[in-house]
């Protein structure tokens, strides 16, 4: 027999006046607290740290990159061919004197004059007095003369093939500011500077305590009712593919005085995801136990599908999220909230959430309310992309997570959505 899949549930009957709601924002205003909250908090940058240049691969720059010198040094050509004065071809074809040559690497000598030229090669600095570069497959060399002559089927602009010294930055110039996540032109901007050694921020260390007394250990046989902890792990691998350091905390069980224990180790790093224990049942007592370690709680609840019962907060000076037990109400909840957060901690300027846009494949019809962020497979070509849900029973249904490369979303207040439409997708 098929069930429908479940949302998750509110039991009011339940509430004790420590777990009473704070508030329940949408998907926007959660984003932009969890930012504030975290830029307001950040009365110092993280500490730096010297790296080697390979090393800083995906770390952020604490320290600003600045042009060594012009870029480029020298006007360049962009195409093998003949370095020329554009005004001798005014009128083409033209016979011009060949007088040398100048390959990357080196310069020549002399300088160019009327009705000369001197054949170039891409990379190669300009002579003096030429002014443009005529691209070889516009001339046809002239042989059986005492001189070597070429002639010039086309004119050229001033300029033309030609990167001029210092037009892309001159020396001393700003190239990567501090805060800059570093990517693959980052590291090769710095390596075009000579930087052998890197001022990156200190990774922020963040503490994984996953909650509940059916979550077992990997090496542990499950009993009939136990469920294997694959939350802690996929958490530590997002926090590593944030350049994080995960710091696992092993299993709290749903026992305030355990609880209180652990999470006061949690607090202890940069930030402490607890996983479980936020819904409102009579055993989610992470809510409850953070309220006793003085924590300020700014939202338990955002209205989104998978994810609704997160919360986030700060206490003892750190900043925590009580993820979502279902397996992918904690990935998605990471993505959307702490993979931001964790780039503001880790001294990165900004929060980046990055969305791509698709056609939706089939009509979609379910009830408004929540922004969803649905299992989906992205597919078609680059001019052409396609999305489309699958099947899932909710969000504990982690193989159905494992048969979609992304996440399909539905704002909050659209309740239908026919086939052909665009709609927002986050890469998974
Ligand atoms: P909770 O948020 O504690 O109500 O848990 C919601 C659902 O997620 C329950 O079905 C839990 O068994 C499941 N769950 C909680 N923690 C984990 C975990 N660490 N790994 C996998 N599933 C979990
Ligand atoms: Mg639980």
């Amino acid at each position: 027999m098929r069930v429908p899949h479940t949302c998750e549930h509110v039991w009011d009957s339940f509430l004790s006046p420590a777990q009473e709601t704070v508030a329940i924002l949408n998907f926007q205003s959660a984003r932009e607290t969890v930012i504030e909250q975290i830029l307001h908090s950040r009365f110092s940058q993280p500490k730096p740290e010297t790296v080697s240049l390979m090393d800083s691969l995906g770390r952020v720059l604490a320290e600003p990159v600045h042009a060594d010198r012009d870029f480029p040094p020298f006007s360049r050509a962009t195409r093998d061919g003949y370095a020329v004065r554009s005004a001798d071809l005014a009128h083409v074809p033209a016979q011009l004197r060949l007088i040398g040559q100048v390959k990357a690497g080196s310069a020549f000598a002399g300088s160019v004059g009327k009705m000369e030229c001197v054949e170039i090669m891409t990379g190669a600095p300009l002579p003096q007095g030429a002014d443009a570069v005529v691209m070889v497959e516009y001339t046809r060399e002239q042989k059986g003369q005492r001189e070597k002559m070429i002639e010039v089927q086309r004119g050229v602009a001033l300029g033309e093939n030609l990167v001029g010294q210092g037009s892309e930055a001159r020396q001393g110039d700003l190239l990567l500011p501090k805060g800059k996540r570093i990517g693959y032109g980052e590291i090769a901007m710095m390596a075009a500077v000579g930087k052998q050694t890197v001022s990156v921020c200190r990774q922020p260390q963040v503490a994984i305590l996953p909650t509940g007394d059916e979550v077992v250990e990997l090496g542990e046989t499950p009993g009939p009712y136990q469920i294997r902890n694959s939350n802690s792990y996929s958490l530590q691998a997002q926090v590593a593919s944030a350049h994080a350091i995960p710091v696992p905390l092993g299993i709290a069980p749903d026992r305030e005085d355990r609880l209180h224990e652990m999470i006061a180790v949690g607090l202890q790093s940069d930030l402490l995801l607890l996983s479980g224990g936020v819904s409102m049942g009579k055993f989610d007592l992470v809510e409850k136990v953070l309220a006793d370690l003085g924590a300020e709680i700014f939202f338990d609840g955002v209205a989104i599908q998978p994810g609704r019962p997160l919360v986030f907060g700060r206490a003892k000076g750190t900043f925590f999220f009580g993820l979502p037990g279902n397996p992918l109400s904690t990935m998605v909840t990471f993505e959307l909230f702490v993979r931001p957060a964790l780039a503001l901690l880790a001294g990165e300027s900004a929060a980046p959430l990055t969305f791509l846009r698709a056609r939706l494949a089939k009509n979609l019809q379910r009830k408004a309310g929540l922004t969803a962020f649905l299992p989906g497979v992205l597919e078609g070509s680059y001019h052409n992309p396609v999305v489309s849900p699958v099947e899932w029973r909710g969000s504990g249904d982690l193989p159905s997570l494992n048969r979609a490369n992304c996440y399909l979303v539905i704002p909050e207040e659209t309740a239908e959505i026919s086939a052909g439409e665009w709609v927002s997708v986050l890469p998974r």
